[in-house]
């Protein structure tokens, strides 16, 4: 987004602010916000990495006395010391006042019922959602995740209007309605569903079972939480309050940024937080800004939904190589399945692309014939040639966790 005087203005105020914190003091050491005068200068200072917040572990972040915080949350790390977050009364209020932007961006009204399935207590999601509803005015059902007999039963007996929760999560939901026969006890008309990396596939089908309008909502717990963004009616983007942050694209390679429009990692400065202020924040989102206006009229400015987390991209040939991209191009291909996995080789001193992918085609030379449209479409979306090699269903590692596509074994 640009920066204009009155964002270079509260950007000096919000690193002013943050310097107060030990974190800061630590990673900022030497540093004279004076020296800020222009955009330029402003990118001269250092990003701030989630793994820099795990040092500050458990208070090193707060920017406040201690008497202003009144709550904690906690992002869960894969690795051991999570990153604690302090908010201020002040903090917490805003972050409602954004999330009731949301609500209203989607249209819901004070006579809506809104459902939150995702979770309470130190994670932001489920508290977030509520408190934005209430303060919209909305009737809560604070459900959280989890017993789904119950949450049918009060979805129907409440006739909850709006659904909030993670994608995987609705789909489940949106199965047991159809399986229980219930769909027509069901009062859904929107979904608001927390973003992350989810394919048109799955969009359509929860959107076709719950019968309902899907609105990506995003955030993160080291920013206020869920609720700095959403989509609108148009569903072109999400739009991002900028009032309370900045943000700018970057080449996660070079930490340079990238031109308008194009793909790269979001990288946020908060303008107003109090307890946890944090300077040019790397959120590891992977998506790129969407030029011009948008069609609601909406006076603030558009990401794309995410495609993928910068940690899972990697370059090839001076290609950068994204998941999502790659998602995106299998589902739109009949005879494929989602299930995939991308090896990168350096062999004889070129680097090599091999795709492999489920199909439920067994017969060889029809096989043959899908790996070719399969090799010339990477090639047109993805920008790079690579060996393409079809395997059963079922063939391809599975894993409980979040499952790894990409494999980069060049180094
Ligand atoms: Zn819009």
């Amino acid at each position: 987004m640009n920066m204009d005087q009155k964002t270079l203005e509260q950007i000096k105020k919000s690193i002013k602010h943050a310097m107060l914190s030990p974190f800061y003091q630590k990673h900022f050491a030497g540093f004279d916000v004076k020296d800020i005068t222009s955009e330029h200068d402003f990118l001269q200072i250092p990003f701030t990495e989630k793994e820099d917040l795990r040092s500050a572990y458990p208070l090193g972040l707060s920017a406040v006395p201690e008497e202003k915080i009144v709550r904690i949350h906690s992002s869960s790390g894969t690795t051991g010391i999570p990153v604690i977050i302090p908010y201020t009364q002040k903090d917490v209020h805003d972050w409602a006042l954004m999330f009731k932007r949301c609500y209203e961006t989607a249209g819901i009204t004070p006579h809506d019922r809104v459902h939150i399935t995702p979770g309470y207590g130190l994670w932001t999601a489920g508290i977030g959602f509520q408190l934005g509803a209430e303060l919209l005015g909305a009737m809560t059902i604070p459900m959280g995740p989890g017993n789904t007999d119950k949450q049918i039963k009060m979805m129907i007996d409440l006739r909850s209007t709006v659904l909030t929760a993670t994608s995987s999560y609705a789909l489940l939901l949106a199965e047991e309605i159809e399986k229980r026969g219930v769909k027509n006890k069901i009062h859904l008309s929107k979904a608001l569903i927390g973003s992350e990396r989810w394919g048109d596939k799955m969009r359509k089908r929860i959107a076709n079972e719950l019968g309902v309008s899907l609105y990506d909502i995003y955030g993160l717990t080291e920013i206020y939480g869920p609720g700095i963004g959403i989509s609108c009616d148009h569903a072109c983007g999400m739009h991002m309050w900028t009032d309370y942050l900045f943000y700018e694209i970057i080449d996660p390679h070079t930490g340079c940024r990238v031109q308008e429009g194009q793909t790269g990692e979001l990288v946020i400065t908060t303008l107003t937080k109090e307890g946890a202020p944090l300077i040019r924040y790397r959120t590891r989102d992977l998506t790129r800004e969407i030029p011009g206006s948008c069609p609601c009229g909406s006076p603030y400015p558009r990401i794309d939904t995410l495609i993928g987390r910068s940690d899972d991209m990697v370059k090839v040939k001076g290609v950068m190589i994204y998941p999502g991209k790659i998602d995106e191009m299998l589902a739109d291909l009949d005879g494929v399945s989602s299930e995939y996995q991308v090896m990168i080789d350096h062999l004889n001193g070129k680097d090599m692309v091999t795709l492999f992918f489920e199909t439920p085609v067994q017969d060889d030379e029809a096989r043959k014939t899908l790996a070719e449209t399969v090799r010339l479409v990477f090639k047109e979306k993805i920008g790079i040639m690579a060996k393409i090699t079809p395997v059963g269903m079922g063939e391809l590692p599975r894993s409980e966790k979040k499952t790894t596509r990409v494999f980069d074994n060049r180094y």
